[in-house]
């Protein structure tokens, strides 16, 4: 409505002292999402593809995505001329830098498993990528003769969802797909919903040949996460779904995981992007604006929190002209002022209790546009991803610096890490004992076992033990 359109968009502001300690919890809470209604939507459409396999798949893709398939899953090459023609060469190159530097920092990421190798660096300075079986295994003596490992292996399904509902994300595509070429996982399944026609974006199509996924699934929603859970008579069983989507796919990410039968993982539970970005009295106003819209055009659930040090009512009126101004040019305005709605400034006195009120929040994205920001950056304990200084916008690291996009929401940033080469990989840990390693500590182990009164446990230990002294004696 018109009126509508001419009122100014404003994020609503608060002083932190103003505010009571009820009100402060109340300020850290996410917009409510209707999680109970979703999973009830989603449980029937789970249970059809569950016992209608394929056919069931393709026709809720009918229902859902407008689209009529003859098969739910193709098989690589994803990529010909023809589809390569339709790229803007622009967004190849741009898709090509943005794989290289996602995989140079995703495979220095192989070496974090702490063995001695990984430790040591090139000539230069840079990480030696360490190639083969041993990729970080971790080796430790504990007493002379008990040595313990643990050693990373690649998961061996996986299923990526790459949402396709409303945009074209190839950027998604990449963010999934290049950690789980860098683990090796063997069979890759990248999930995204088809177009009306039928056919998936060239873009998608193109990372999803970078990454060498062994399948795509052309099916999005419950749906694609259902065929990926159990399989279907095309689509392989996964091991692990990874990926945001909407809140379709996370509530039935989250159903899933639950289900004994189905024998999956998820990343994490994904809700609305947001950002929290901590501005002090030198940001430039125009940049502070423009990350925040950059988050609020997400979608209307999104929210975008300023957190202002001390700012004058001066500053305050720049940033806030701004978001007004940079809104109004926005195509997705509409979107932006129901994401505004649920936002909020607060002005801080001083940049610890910035960074306190931001560790309480836990964004997912945290912006610092503040003076000496990686002092800042210590003090930050709970946070997706940071985004240090005014020269580092969340939109390269939405694309194209190497760090992934695919993070955690909603505060779960207290406990998850962002999709990492971790995510798809586990970890196994071994032990190899010699005769003087049994020995060393063998009457303890038996010791323990009887005060649980776990006589077994002992005996596995004495018969060892007595066999050792027969040794001896003979
Ligand atoms: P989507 O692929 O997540 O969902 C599309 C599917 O939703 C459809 O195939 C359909 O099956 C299902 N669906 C839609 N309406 C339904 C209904 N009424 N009942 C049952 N199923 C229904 O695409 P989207 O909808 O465009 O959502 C994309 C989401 O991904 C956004 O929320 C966006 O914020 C998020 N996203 C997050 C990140 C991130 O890194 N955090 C990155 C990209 C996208």
């Amino acid at each position: 409505a018109p009126k509508d359109a001419d009122a100014p968009i404003k994020i609503q502001s608060y002083r932190f002292e103003d505010l009571t300690a009820v009100q402060r919890k109340e300020l850290l809470k996410r917009p409510a999402l209707r999680t109970e209604q979703v999973m009830d939507i989603c449980r029937p459409i789970l249970r059809a593809v569950k016992t209608g396999g394929d056919a069931a798949l393709l026709e809720l893709t009918e229902k859902f995505d407008k689209a009529k398939l003859s098969t739910p899953v193709r098989h690589p090459p994803f990529v010909d001329d023809a589809v390569m023609a339709k790229i803007k060469p622009e967004v190849k190159v741009a898709i090509d830098i943005a794989y290289n530097n996602i995989h140079k920092f995703h495979k220095a990421q192989k070496t974090t498993f702490g063995n001695k190798k990984a430790a040591s660096t090139g000539a230069n300075g840079v990480v030696e990528a360490i190639e083969g079986e041993e990729d970080g295994v971790l080796e430790v003596e504990t007493m002379p003769g008990v040595v313990c490992r643990r050693f990373a292996r690649p998961i061996e399904s996986v299923g990526l969802y790459v949402p396709g509902g409303s945009a074209v994300l190839p950027s998604t595509a990449l963010m999934l797909g290049v950690p789980a070429q860098v683990a090796r996982c063997p069979t890759v399944v990248l999930a995204t919903p088809p177009r009306p026609d039928g056919s998936i974006s060239p873009e998608v199509l193109y990372c999803a040949e970078k990454v060498g996924a062994t399948a795509i699934l052309c099916a999005g929603g419950a749906q694609a996460v259902a065929a990926m859970a159990y399989g279907t008579e095309t689509c392989p069983k996964v091991d692990k779904i990874v990926g945001p989507g909407n809140q379709f796919v996370t509530a039935a990410k989250m159903l899933v995981q639950n289900e004994t039968d189905a024998i999956v993982s998820i990343d994490m539970p994904a809700g609305p992007s947001e950002v929290l970005v901590v501005a002090d009295e030198e940001a430039d106003p125009a940049f502070v604006a423009s990350d925040l819209l950059s988050q609020a055009e997400h979608g209307p659930d999104s929210q975008v929190v300023l957190v202002g040090i001390a700012l004058s009512d001066a500053q305050l009126e720049a940033i806030e002209a701004e978001v007004d101004k940079q809104a109004r040019a926005l195509p997705r305005v509409d979107v932006v002022r129901q994401a505004i709605d649920k936002s909020v400034t607060l002005i801080v006195p001083t940049r610890e209790a910035a960074i306190e009120w931001s560790n309480a929040y836990a964004p997912e994205h945290l912006i610092l546009q503040t003076a000496n920001p990686e002092e800042l950056v210590k003090s930050v304990t709970n946070a997706g991803s940071v985004f240090v200084g005014q020269w580092s916008p969340e939109s390269c690291g939405d694309y194209m610096s190497g760090t992934n996009h695919s993070l955690p929401t909603a505060a779960y940033a207290k406990s998850y890490s962002g999709v990492n080469v971790g995510t798809f990989e586990k970890c196994i840990t071994s032990q190899s004992l010699t005769r003087e390693g049994l020995k060393g500590f063998g009457q303890n182990v038996v010791d323990l076992a009887m005060c649980e009164g776990l006589q077994a446990h002992a005996m596995a230990v004495k018969i060892r033990l007595d066999r050792l002294q027969e040794g001896v004696s003979a």
